[in-house]
């Protein structure tokens, strides 16, 4: 026993060791407690002088600040100075932007899942919801999708003036000034349910809330420039856009070579202060209807006019349209979906100094406001509207795959079927969740620009695949445009979602990790401020600390990462100890692995890692994946921890921990170092990889969901436009299951009295048999014919005459006519 003495001791040093590191503890303590123990243990069998005096000096020099600054911190923190890239403005500009939440504790290693569950669960005010059901349901009444898409390439005239006039171009406009001062929660419905009946309807409604002339000017406009334009604003008197991007410049919106030069100037016939301004836009949303035009450019101010610098750099001006010079008015055609878009350009324009937003004092501030401001719009616009869209595409998808028969079945019932469906509903539901926390986030003050750039990405991205999905199940129904077709024009629209405020493949690959991993990580930032501090000895104390604290951060979540792979997440406590504790622990556990990843990226690639965008997309991919999980506990809970929404809870979380999953996976794989990344395997997976997708039983459960009427599908689709109101496809498709469904006995009822089982139509005839042979009754009989209509409307596309669908009837004719006077 004896013998085994040493062996036991070291393991429980071990042991004792990792626990203190588990549970981060401090340098001190760690050093105070290894201390004790070798001296307790010394007196089993003692260590010889030299192993005490090289021990003291170790342990006693990284306490002794002083010592590990001048042999540790100091050369590292040249080395570090040397090789940190150097930041641009604007990047900079762009990291500094916006907060961190929630996100930062999921980036942390140990994520307080109490925290997650003490913020508020989204709330409407009595107006908001007065709003809701008044103007938002009058207005999707009045749309007929159809007509805007197809017919007018706009709205039509009614929809424009009902919607100034009742003040949608103003949710973010404060009640000062005439706007509705709505929360982010009411915008983010506002939209859902306009996007759940047209897309032209929401992104009209959603751009003037969004980043533009409104936003800008309550943050940093002039008092004059605030109430001369909000009050007009929010009447609906001035339309805005806003220009940012040109043909040179899309994603790389900070290489704009639209220009400005400050100069003198004649204005209204007298010489002002001002800029002359040369500008080429395009996909300007609403410049072709605008009255005014945010525009950013680049200014200089060679005779220093304004100041001492000569480049001022990007500057946001608000131009009117209506000045002459000025080019709107013609228009893109994106994809199908005809909202307002178009170029505009001005050639060598001069307008005063103060159409600068926030007057002169703000030149060169454009980069900075801009950045600032979309971590607010870019949480809320694109991902609601991505939102109304999937929650709308999943019930009608589902109403139809239960009215459909193939082989008389309802298609729904088919297991090919349930797939696509089960992605449908699953997806809705976290999306629904993650819009909601994401608003929640804003609404409670946050300006979460990492969150942002998660669920628009995200969100868009599930939405895309989502409307693939709901074509594929609806099939040709799906495919032939008209007035009767429920999916197409979402399906067609997918990829302006994508390609907007940042393009997706930019934003998984460099926005969502390279903010989140400075923003969130809790020593990073520090390390880089202390290397860029003017000063080198407080640098380097900033420094020290950083470093120090990183040091035990990155050992801790080592530790943590290889006990909870080894133990399947033991010591990991829950808030709840239901079916749901399961997922608390699995996130905590990819919570440790990604801030242990996150630091091994860093500390391997340094700033190269800037360069490795598929490392940073897979390290954005478990953030993300983390985010949305979070988002749909939360959900769960806030809507009552309701049993019988529990298979999409278990859905989504089994989809996305697999999702997340496959991101580490491909991580180990493909990193840049193949010896770290099979390391980092054994600590992160050393019994194998833990989870599947989820299984084709709750597949099953999911289908089935969406295809019976229940309160849980309800929550699926809370907040889009199903009223049973004429002409609104939705509503129909949602009476027309719900007949099916009452139907079905009044069918086997008569087809026993027939004797014989007859296929699923003609059901009106059917009725007629069945009144002869006495067993239904007149109203039985009605809601067989009804349903009859119903499923056919559902089931029958639209057709057209040649001359319809002819775009230019004359074309052909004219061109012809050309080429004779030619020849
Ligand atoms: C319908 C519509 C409405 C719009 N509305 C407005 C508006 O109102 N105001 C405004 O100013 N702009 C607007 N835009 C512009 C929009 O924001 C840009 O289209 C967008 O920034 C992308 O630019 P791009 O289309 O030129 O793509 P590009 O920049 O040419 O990018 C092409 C592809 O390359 C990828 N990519 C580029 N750089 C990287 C990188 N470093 N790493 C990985 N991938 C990368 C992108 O993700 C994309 O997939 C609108 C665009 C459209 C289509």
């Amino acid at each position: 026993m004896q013998s085994y003495l040493p062996l036991f001791a070291a393991i429980g040093g071990l042991f004792l060791m990792g626990g203190l590191a588990y549970f981060r503890a401090s340098l001190l303590a760690f050093s105070l407690v290894l201390t004790a123990s070798l001296a307790a243990y010394s007196f089993v069998s003692p260590f010889s002088e030299l192993f005490w005096l090289a021990y003291l000096l170790i342990v006693g020099g990284l306490n002794f600040k002083p010592l590990r600054q001048q042999l540790i911190s100091k050369p590292l923190f040249k080395t570090f100075k040397k090789i940190m890239p150097e930041m641009s403005r604007t990047e900079k500009e762009a990291i500094e932007a916006g907060t961190t939440w929630w996100e930062g504790e999921l980036f942390r290693g140990a994520p307080d899942w109490k925290k997650l569950h003490s913020y508020p669960a989204p709330r409407l005010s009595a107006e908001e919801q007065a709003f809701l059901d008044g103007p938002v349901e009058q207005v999707c009444a009045m749309t007929r999708d159809w007509e805007i898409t197809h017919e007018l390439a706009d709205l039509p005239e009614e929809i424009w003036d009902f919607l100034k006039e009742h003040k949608f171009f103003a949710m973010i406009i404060k009640k000062k000034y005439g706007g509705l001062e709505f929360s982010a929660y009411a915008q983010s419905c506002v939209l859902q349910k306009l996007a759940s009946i047209s897309a032209v309807l929401s992104s009209t409604v959603g751009v003037p809330n969004s980043l533009g002339p409104g936003e800008l000017l309550q943050h940093y406009g002039t008092k004059e420039q605030q109430d001369h334009y909000l009050p007009r604003l929010a009447e609906g008197k001035e339309i805005p856009c806003f220009a940012l991007t040109s043909p040179e410049a899309g994603s790389d919106a900070g290489s704009i070579p639209d220009a400005g030069v400050v100069c003198m100037g004649e204005w209204q016939g007298e010489q002002v202060l001002g800029m002359r301004i040369t500008w080429n836009k395009r996909y300007i949303t609403l410049a072709p209807v605008a009255t005014i035009l945010g525009l950013a450019f680049k200014l200089s101010d060679p005779d220093k006019l304004i100041g001492e610098q000569e480049e001022l750099g990007i500057t946001c001006a608000l131009i009117p349209t209506d000045i002459e010079g000025v080019e709107v008015g013609r228009r893109h055609f994106p994809l199908n979906v005809p909202f307002m878009n178009g170029p505009t350009r001005a050639n060598d324009l001069f307008v005063p100094i103060d159409f600068i937003i926030g007057g002169k004092e703000m030149a060169g501030q454009g980069w900075r406001m801009l950045v600032e401001c979309l971590s607010v719009g870019r949480g809320i616009t694109l991902p609601s509207s991505a939102t109304g869209g999937i929650k709308n595409a999943a019930l009608a998808t589902g109403a139809y795959a239960r009215i459909r028969r193939q082989f008389k079945l309802p298609i729904g019932k088919m297991e090919g079927v349930e797939e696509p469906l089960a992605r449908l509903a699953g997806n809705a539901y976290m999306m629904g969740a993650a819009s909601d926390l994401t608003v929640t986030a804003i609404d409670l003050g946050e300006k979460p620009s990492v969150i942002s750039a998660i669920v628009k990405y995200h969100l868009t991205h599930r939405g895309q695949r989502a409307s693939i999905d709901a074509m594929d199940v609806v099939g040709g129904k799906g495919i032939c445009l008209g007035p009767k077709n429920f999916l197409a024009r979402s399906y067609q629209g997918a990829p302006i979602a994508i390609t907007v405020e940042g393009a997706n493949i930019l934003t998984r690959s460099m926005i969502i990790y390279g903010q989140g991993a400075i923003r969130c990580h809790p020593y990073v930032l520090a390390e880089m401020e202390a290397t860029q501090h003017p000063n080198f000895n407080q640098g380097l104390q900033q420094f020290d600390k950083a470093l120090f604290s990183h040091l035990g951060f990155a050992t801790s979540n080592f530790v943590r990462s290889f006990w909870f792979g080894l133990t399947s997440n033991s010591l990991i406590s829950t808030p709840y100890s239901d079916q749901t504790a399961t997922y608390y622990k699995q996130l905590t556990r990819f919570s440790s692995n990604l801030a242990l990843l996150s630091d091994v990226a860093m500390g391997t690639l340094g700033g190269n890692l800037k360069r490795k965008e598929r490392v940073s997309a897979r390290l954005g991919d478990m953030l993300s994946q983390l985010y949305l999980c979070s988002a749909t506990l939360k959900r769960f809970d806030d809507d009552g921890r309701k049993q019988e929404d529990l298979p999409l809870l278990h859905w989504s979380m089994q989809d996305s921990l697999f999702q997340l999953q496959n991101a580490l996976d491909e991580l180990l794989l493909n990193f840049p170092n193949k010896w770290v990344g099979k390391a980092m395997r054994l600590v992160m997976f050393p019994l194998g990889k833990p989870f599947h997708a989820p299984s084709d039983v709750l597949d099953h459960k999911l289908a089935r969901i969406l295809q019976e009427p229940s309160e849980t599908r309800n929550r699926v689709g809370q907040g889009r436009f199903d009223s049973r109101v004429e002409g609104n496809v939705y509503g129909e498709l949602e009476q027309t299951l719900e007949d099916v469904l009452a139907c079905e006995a009044l069918y086997d009822k008569v087809c026993k009295a027939l004797g014989e089982k007859r296929p699923f139509t003609q059901l009106d005839k059917l009725a007629d048999e069945g009144i002869k042979l006495g067993v239904i009754n007149a109203e039985e009989a009605a809601l067989m014919r009804r349903t009859e209509q119903g499923r056919l409307a559902a089931i029958n596309v639209d057709d057209f005459d040649h001359e319809q669908l002819e775009n230019r009837p004359n074309l052909a004719k004219t061109d012809a006519a050309d080429l004779d006077s030619v020849a």
